[in-house]
């Protein structure tokens, strides 16, 4: 291993690919130093890219040469064009991709450059009173950099939560970057917490889609990339819709006290507000019904996603009681629902 490079980008996920690649295509020699290989490219939650607020910066990104858009084309399994009853200037295209299709096109892609991957925990940073010349990982190796760049994302002092159920994690699964927090913490710099949020996976054989409305992709398939795309998309997958009912709403509201968010166990708030069904079922009163719809994984990984306002931290039970209420899940049983992953 080459330890002095121009710069060094901790972090496999999205902002970190897309900071090495640019550092690469600027011919500049980059090492991307993240927790493990396999992880790489991973889409953290519900497997889409773009949507309102989002796509145009995935444009841009692609503007500029960078493999975000060209990644979800290699993967994407649906795509809308969101807004189209209002105008062109707020519409916005939404490509729900398959997990593992994307994780494997940003690492074929990588495998086509010279930057460097190394595998390990960044626990602190190399610096002098000028500058940051590199990072110290865990087993002692020093990866020394002209630059470096932090893109962490969920992983410094994580916590997640489920109810009142707390645990330490990047992502499920996985550590958080503890060292490298309290690093950061000793430097005194401005920070802040954001919070996000998540639905339970659920298995497409726990549900009855013939009960749901369909939801098939726009046709023709448009292309997220606007420079470079594959010949032909993958094979697309419909998604389908259910609503909450006075049922759910009344479960909800039983069970107000145990959410993370209501009991006062979460205290940031995202910079955008992500509302999640107890929001709504509060905020409205249950006078309306969100829809929930669900979005599959992947061609193989199939397991539907109720996302749209079923990602409330709720407790675990009361969250399984309240899909089996929903209409088409009534004959999903704990087996069929995953919490988190
Ligand atoms: C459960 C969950 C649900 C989410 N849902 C959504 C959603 O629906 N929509 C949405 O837009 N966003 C969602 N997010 C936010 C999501 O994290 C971001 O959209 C996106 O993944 C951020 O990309 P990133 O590159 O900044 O960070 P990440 O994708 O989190 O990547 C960070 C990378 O840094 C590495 N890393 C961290 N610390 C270290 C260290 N000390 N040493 C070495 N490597 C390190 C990790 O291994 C990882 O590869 C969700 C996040 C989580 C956890």
């Amino acid at each position: 291993m080459n330890n002095k490079y121009d710069v060094v980008v901790v972090g496999g996920g999205h902002a970190g690919v897309e900071a090495a690649h640019a550092v690469y295509r600027s011919g500049l020699s980059c090492a991307l130093v993240s927790f493990s290989y396999e992880t790489i490219g991973q889409m953290s939650c519900n497997p889409a890219i773009g949507g309102l607020g989002k796509s145009h910066l995935v444009r841009e990104v692609d503007a500029m040469g960078g493999i975000m858009a060209q990644a979800t084309d290699m993967s994407g399994i649906q795509y809308r064009t969101l807004n189209t009853r209002k105008g062109n200037s707020v519409q916005a295209l939404r490509a729900q991709c398959d997990r593992e299709l994307y994780k494997k096109a940003i690492q074929d892609t990588l495998k086509l450059t010279d930057i460097e991957i190394i595998e390990g925990e960044v626990i602190d940073l190399l610096s002098n009173k000028e500058s940051v010349f590199g990072v110290l990982l865990a087993d002692n190796t020093e990866v020394r950099g002209k630059k470096t760049i932090l893109t962490t994302g969920t992983f410094l002092n994580g916590i997640m939560y489920t109810g009142q159920d707390k645990i330490q994690g990047g992502r499920v699964g996985e550590s958080a970057a503890i060292p490298l927090s309290r690093k950061l913490y000793s430097l005194n710099l401005p920070m802040g917490r954001l919070k996000t949020g998540t639905p339970a996976r659920i298995k497409m054989s726990s549900l009855d889609l013939g009960l749901m409305e369909e939801q098939k992709g726009e046709t023709p398939t448009p292309w997220m990339a606007l420079s470079e795309h594959p010949t032909e998309h993958q094979k697309q997958l419909s998604c389908y819709i259910t609503r909450t009912n006075k049922n759910t709403h009344k479960i909800i509201k039983k069970n107000i006290h145990l959410s993370a968010m209501y009991s006062g166990n979460i205290s940031g708030i995202g910079p955008r507000y992500c509302p999640s069904i107890e929001d709504k079922v509060v905020r409205f009163g249950g006078q309306r019904q969100p829809p929930n719809i669900y979005r599959a994984r992947g061609h193989k990984q199939r397991p539907g996603i109720p996302k749209r306002h079923l990602n409330q931290p709720a407790q675990r039970q009361h969250k399984k009681t309240l899909y089996t209420q929903l209409l088409g899940m009534e004959n999903s049983s704990d087996r069929g629902i995953r919490l988190c992953g």
